[in-house]
């Protein structure tokens, strides 16, 4: 299947005389910025491309610090692929240190962005604030990720308080595939069929995981969906499926924020005087925040959410579909059960 697959290119090359794009005599080299992302790119590039994560698997992107590693892996790539939005605080530092020349592209572009609600969120039930890459932009804190989120130039206005994490609606992902789809297609002009092919029949995998999670979440009663999160990242999950967002512990979208004692306080005070009775966080966030609150206000802590990143092989969630499933059985059970 190699030769031939390598032959086909070949004559693909000796046909595209005069083409700008180079043909590839070998798989493209493609590199991911998380685990979650890497896997559903391989989705779309099948066998024809190789795909590596930049941030390991049950590893917060948030924390995350590159490496010299990272920046050797990236210079031999072919592709970046970002999540974008302001995602990954670390990659513009990467970019300038090693990756000059690696195309980036973010698979949020053409994403419905929802705007953070810094904490305290009275109702999930949140308007996009635009569309990624059209109508709106979205720049991570101080550092300017501009350059990461693709090539726009236009006048869109520039956010710092996008949420990244569109992943947590799988219908945010077919929007993905079609990004993956097209830039590998543009790299890789020979096989653009294939990925086109590959992102349609995965697309119906997350179509069909949607509807799974929608049945899972309508034997919940409706008075006991309502998500207390240690971040703020299950936002378009509670859009999608129906859920209040009582609150987050933490601002600002990320794992790294800190919370001031008064906001603690009165975070515990809407917890205990609305009877909420789980926390959630993810596996690779530091739990004692969720801890304390968690025993002052008497609620129980679900601690082993995969949001941000998969899990290893042998764990529950190695990809993103298995992840979505994961997330949702422990959550619908958690409060089912309350
Ligand atoms: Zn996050």
């Amino acid at each position: 299947m190699r030769i031939l697959c390598g032959w086909m290119v070949g004559v693909a090359l000796v046909l595209s005389i005069g083409a700008s794009v180079t043909a590839q005599s070998e798989p493209l080299q493609v590199m991911a910025t998380t685990s979650l992302l890497a896997d559903v790119v391989a989705r779309v590039a099948g066998d024809r491309a190789s795909v590596e994560a930049l941030v390991p698997a049950d590893t917060d992107a948030h924390a995350y610090e590159p490496t010299a590693d990272d920046a050797l892996r990236l210079s031999r790539a072919d592709l970046l692929f970002t999540v974008g939005a302001g995602y990954e605080g670390f990659i513009q530092r990467l970019l300038d240190n090693a990756g000059a020349g690696v195309p980036v592209v973010a698979v949020n572009d053409g994403v419905a962005i929802l705007a953070l609600a810094g904490g305290e969120t009275p109702d999930g039930a949140a308007d996009p604030i635009g569309i990624l890459g059209s109508t709106v932009e979205c720049t991570e804190h101080s550092h300017d990720d501009a350059a990461a989120s693709g090539d726009h130039t236009g006048d869109e206005p520039h956010r710092t308080d996008c949420d990244p994490h569109t992943w947590m609606s799988p219908l945010n992902v077919i929007v993905w595939t079609q990004n993956i789809a097209d830039a590998l297609a543009a790299a890789d002009p020979a096989n653009a069929d294939a990925y086109h092919e590959n992102a349609s029949l995965y697309a119906d995998e997350l179509q069909a995981l949607d509807a799974e999670i929608g049945a899972l979440v309508a034997s919940l009663s409706p008075e006991k969906r309502r998500l207390l999160t240690n971040h703020e990242n299950m936002q378009y999950f509670a859009v999608r499926y129906g859920f209040e967002q009582v609150a987050a512990v933490l601002p600002g979208g990320t794992s790294q924020a800190e919370i001031d004692p008064q906001t603690l306080a009165s975070i515990i005070a809407l917890v205990r005087a609305q009877g909420v009775p789980v926390i959630f966080v993810e596996v690779t966030a530091n739990t004692a925040l969720a801890e304390t609150l968690a025993q002052d206000a008497g609620i129980q802590v679900v601690s082993d959410l995969y949001i941000e990143a998969l899990s290893g092989p042998e764990g529950p969630a190695p990809t993103y579909l298995d992840l979505m499933r994961y997330n949702a059985q422990r959550i619908v059970g958690a409060l089912a059960g309350s």
